[in-house]
């Protein structure tokens, strides 16, 4: 067997870059280790309500924006049924010890918000607007520069916390630009300067969250990918990347199955990558950097109902935020949104938690971890509502449908140590691992969210790279511009 292009692991990143090179005209082979495709997008079902995993929110999707053009690209965007969130004028709320700000729907309103929240610091409101409005401008289509998520005055190899040190800011305001760390697992102290405004400029361009669920984008994406010419293999994992000479030559599967390729896409995580070569492929620089870098951390979720009298859905995000977001990220992200089961609002809350924690249980499956651990689920999904009810209100009568833990994630998707977005994509670890797309093996590519940065956004702008490394920047360029063409853009 052969194929111009195998891609492993069939995540949004994997299924993506399969879609587009497949529409560029190439054969590719996407491989995936579990029986389904959709890694952390797909959502499960409990008691009748659909509990997402990994798509909650996202910006920057409508025509003209940069993920709006690349699901157009992949054909899905009819089947997603996007809904705008903020459509009341905030997309997030966030409640500090102190006060609560609303993160509002427009980079105009953001403005005038914070000139009344810092009245005393005209400079500092304009510098942020001027990142902000450069980083909206670099998530236009038009303007994509190959997509490089860079901007002038934040460099990529400096910290967002020195960037902002220099410009004295207002404590409360350097931490309501901290807390968009939480959505790409990194703290303002290690976080790429370049990254600081991109989650809140996407969702000032436009927020939005699916109208299907992620089970059903799953499957959108992997008919998409059928459709499109894709061999798909599912249920038999990638054991190794086969090397000949300097250059990959091909995969090798678990059922002992192999299949020859010039070009090897992994859409997985870059540990798991390097595991599958022969140690003498990579540099032992490059293959002791990739074991050092850090994970991002793990997340306890709660799906839990609620009665719609006492709490009715919401289009917008909580954020209860604990301690010093500038210096280290806590809190709590709770979301009220309809359920589908009538008279019923579901509830979803996600607070940070450790690999470690669940330490005991780190030799144990899915469904066979036992009945402790079923109660420290129980008694700190319990301690997460408490902690959302600072954002809520006081819940009433909350039912708890589904839990899950970083060993979920780590069963789920193959995330070591349960990591919920990967490694931690940190300026302190040099240019060489902060975008992992081009491992310096020749034929041997790397997207997803570990390539430069997670999310639905930052995982497009990793495929559009390597897309056009492999295709060519002018094809994929005239696909982008027929596809929106087609979308009616
Ligand atoms: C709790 C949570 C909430 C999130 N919320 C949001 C959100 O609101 N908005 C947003 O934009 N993003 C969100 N994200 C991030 C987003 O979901 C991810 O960045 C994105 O889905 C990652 O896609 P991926 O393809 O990189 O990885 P994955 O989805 O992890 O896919 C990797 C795939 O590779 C497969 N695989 C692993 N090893 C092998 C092997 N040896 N052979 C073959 N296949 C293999 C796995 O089974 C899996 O299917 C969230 C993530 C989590 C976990």
């Amino acid at each position: 067997m052969s194929a111009d292009v195998v891609v492993i692991g069939a995540g949004f990143g994997g299924l993506s870059t399969a879609i587009v090179l497949a529409r560029l005209g190439l054969r590719v082979t996407l491989v995936e280790g579990e029986a389904r495709p959709g890694g952390a997008l797909r959502s499960y079902t409990r008691e009748g309500v659909d509990c997402p995993v990994g798509v909650h929110y996202f910006g920057s999707a409508a025509p003209g924006e940069l993920l709006g053009d690349f699901l157009a690209v992949l054909g899905i965007r009819p089947a997603l049924k996007l809904r705008r969130l903020g459509t009341g004028g905030v997309i997030d709320r966030f409640f500090f010890d102190d006060e609560i700000f609303d993160l509002p729907s427009t980079a105009e309103k953001l403005e005038v918000s914070l000139a009344a929240r810092f009245p005393d610091a005209p400079g500092a409101v304009a510098f942020v607007m001027k990142i902000c409005r450069a980083a909206m401008a670099s998530l236009r289509t038009d303007n994509m520069g190959a997509a490089s998520p860079g901007y002038p005055m934040l460099p990529m190899t400096r910290t967002a916390a020195e960037v902002l040190a220099e410009m004295n800011l207002p404590q409360r305001l350097v931490d309501i630009l901290a807390l968009q760390g939480f959505l790409i697992g990194v703290n303002l102290s290690a976080c790429p300067a370049s990254f600081l405004m991109m989650a809140t400029a996407s969702l000032l361009m436009s927020a939005w969250e699916l109208g299907c669920t992620g089970a059903q984008m799953a499957e959108a994406l992997t008919e998409r990918a059928l459709a499109a010419g894709v061999d798909l293999i599912v249920g038999d994992p990638v054991a190794g990347i086969l090397v000949d000479g300097r250059r990959t030559s091909g995969v090798r599967l678990q059922s002992g199955r192999s299949m020859a390729t010039g070009t090897v896409v992994a859409a997985i995580h870059p540990k798991t990558m390097v595991g599958m070569l022969p140690p003498e492929a990579l540099p032992a620089s490059y293959r002791e950097g990739i074991g050092r870098l850090a994970e991002t951390g793990g997340i306890l979720c709660v799906a839990a109902l609620l009665d719609e009298k006492h709490h009715p859905a919401q289009d917008f995000n909580l954020f209860r935020v604990r301690g010093d977001p500038s210096r280290r990220l806590e809190g709590v992200y709770g979301q009220l949104r309809p359920s589908g089961v009538p008279g019923q609002t579901r509830l979803t809350v996600l607070v940070e938690t450790s690999y470690a924690e669940w330490g005991r249980w780190h030799d144990t499956t899915t469904g066979h971890r036992g009945s402790e651990y079923r109660a420290e689920k129980a008694r700190r999904a319990q301690q997460a509502l408490g902690e959302v009810e600072e954002a809520t209100g006081p819940l009433h009568e909350p039912r708890i449908v589904d839990v899950w833990t970083p060993l979920t994630m780590r069963d789920w998707v193959g995330a070591p140590a349960g990591c919920t977005y990967g490694v931690k994509h940190s300026s302190r670890d040099g240019l060489d691992f902060l975008v992992l797309s081009r491992p310096p093996l020749p034929g041997l590519f790397l997207v997803g969210q570990n390539a430069i940065a997670p999310g639905l956004l930052g995982v497009s702008m990793g495929v559009l790279r390597v897309a056009a490394a492999i295709a060519g920047r002018q094809p994929l360029a005239e696909l982008m511009a027929r596809a929106r063409k087609e979308a009616g853009a």
